[in-house]
């Protein structure tokens, strides 16, 4: 087994001086790890890593602790305040107050605070802690109408431990290196746990850590699954409007609502996906989802949804797509106001077309395809018993159909999974219809009676034309 150690700077530890840097990389040389200087590494795969000069190192394990950069909240939220930023952080006066500001304050790893010695605090736990206490204090005297002060502690020093019981550090100037350092180091550590009873328990078993050997143990995780499985019952709210975003759903079995308030602004049964709009536009939930029926669901988590989406090509464009028919009121109401008003009132019976082919249940691939063959449209509701209706077959679904295996000339369309399109009364007026269009995505409504009888069919196309002085013509 050979240890690469790969580092970008000629010397280790660069936050300690070069000499201790030297001693930690003697160290680790004498213990058989070769050191790889002034390098970067450009690349890794599953079994090289590939550096900057074009070098491979053939390996299977790469252990990376590359520097962490500051939180993509504080870079958002200084970028949206027009914040003065360093690397990311909010830059502060040496008060902690962010610059050009009186009243707002910025501390720790998320501020490039400026240092007593010029530059920037480290970013480390005794500056933030310190940085911490002098904002509190510095917020009070603001309050009592005093001038902050600035910060002036130039930090205790440095201790790195390089293993095997040994530490380099600088303290308050004084270098050294060793076990006494380790042992410092660690002491350290212990003082600033929480709690007695905590110190005392990691003491002893640091203590124990000395006489025997390492405790090793095999573990074996159980990976957390990418797609995770959810049951709802009738009633049952998924997520509430205005919650965080934190998956993508699928519908296996049930139904759901969307919601706006108590707008039902799409149902969503089997097959059918949500999520979607909240993941892609800033990670809050606009709508309510509630289920109307015991309902088995498929979730994506959020991370491995966005790899999708953003992974570029047809899936991001399928997504954004999608995503985009939910809309505001407020876009909603922008178009309804395009729609004359005198047709916008009128009752959606007098637009509707009245002489429809529809499919039943009942029927047998062979007659639906007859009727497609005589009648070709996109789509044809479907009926039940007494002109009930059941939803509405896409001719796209009608051909994936087909292609399934044990699909015959024979075989009833009550195999078929119908899709599900809003449904509204005959007096609902052309302006509502608009709205439910594009509220819900779809690009018709079928139009029922009280006993949810098939009277007839509208489409976007018809009542935009119709609504915006075009050639639409009412069908009454
Ligand atoms: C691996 C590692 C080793 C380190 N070793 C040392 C060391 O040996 N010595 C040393 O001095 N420093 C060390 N540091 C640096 C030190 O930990 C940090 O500088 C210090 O913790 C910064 O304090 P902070 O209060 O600014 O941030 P943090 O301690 O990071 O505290 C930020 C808090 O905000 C919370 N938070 C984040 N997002 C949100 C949100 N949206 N809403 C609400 N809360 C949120 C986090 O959960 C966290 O509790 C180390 C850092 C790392 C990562």
């Amino acid at each position: 087994m050979q240890v690469h150690l790969v580092h970008s700077g000629d010397h280790l530890l660069p936050s300690l001086n070069r000499k201790l840097g030297e001693y930690g990389a003697q160290t680790l040389k004498e213990r058989g790890l070769k050191l790889v200087l002034n390098q970067r590494v450009k690349s890794i795969t599953a079994n090289r890593v590939y550096l900057e000069s074009g070098s491979i190192i053939e390996t299977n394990t790469v252990i990376s602790t590359v520097g962490n950069a500051p939180h993509p909240l504080v870079t958002a939220l200084g970028a949206e305040c027009a914040f003065e930023m360093r690397k990311g952080c909010i830059v502060t006066e040496s008060t902690g107050q962010v610059k050009g500001q009186t009243h707002l304050w910025a501390m720790g790893d998320c501020a490039a605070f400026p240092a007593v010695a010029g530059g920037d605090c480290p970013n480390t736990a005794q500056f933030a802690f310190r940085q911490g206490a002098l904002v509190g204090r510095n917020i009070a005297r603001t309050m009592r109408q005093q001038k902050p002060r600035p910060i002036r502690f130039k930090g205790l020093g440095e201790i790195a431990s390089i293993g095997h019981h040994v530490a380099v550090a600088d303290i308050l100037g004084v270098q050294f290196s060793g076990f006494f350092a380790w042992w410092l180091w660690r002491s350290v550590y212990l003082l600033k746990l929480p709690r007695f009873d905590r110190k005392i328990r990691v003491m002893l078993d640091w203590t124990l850590d000395l006489f025997f050997p390492r405790d090793l143990n095999h573990l074996s995780p159980r990976f957390s699954k990418s797609v995770n499985e959810s049951h709802l019952e009738s009633g049952d709210r998924l997520f509430h409007k205005g919650e965080p975003a934190f998956s993508f759903y699928i519908v296996k079995s049930g139904a759901l609502e969307i919601l706006d308030g108590d707008e039902i602004i799409q149902r969503i049964t089997a097959g059918g996906y949500f999520g979607e709009q909240a993941l892609l536009e800033g990670g809050i939930g606009s709508y309510d989802a509630r289920a109307i029926e015991p309902t088995d669901l498929a979730s994506v988590p959020a991370s491995i949804f966005h790899q999708l989406a953003r992974g570029g090509g047809s899936l991001g464009h399928f997504f954004q797509k999608s995503a985009a028919k939910y809309q505001s009121q407020e876009i909603v109401e922008a178009i309804g106001r395009k729609i004359d008003p005198n047709v916008a009132a009128q009752p959606i019976s007098l637009f509707m077309e009245r002489k429809l082919h529809t499919l039943s249940p009942g029927m047998m691939i062979r007659e639906t395809l007859q009727v497609i063959r005589d009648h070709p449209r996109s789509s044809y509701p479907v009926v039940g018993a007494g002109e009930k209706l059941l939803g509405l077959m896409r001719r796209e679904d009608f051909y994936e159909f087909l292609k399934r295996p044990d699909t015959r000339a024979e075989t009833p369309m009550a195999n078929m999974t119908f899709t599900s399109v809003p449904a509204v009364s005959a007096d609902t007026t052309v302006g509502d219809v608009m709205k439910c269009f594009i509220r819900s995505g779809s690009n018709k409504v079928l139009v029922v009676d009280g006993d949810n009888r098939l009277q007839g069919i509208a489409t976007v196309m018809d009542l935009f034309t119709a609504g915006t002085g075009g050639a639409g013509q009412n069908k009454q």
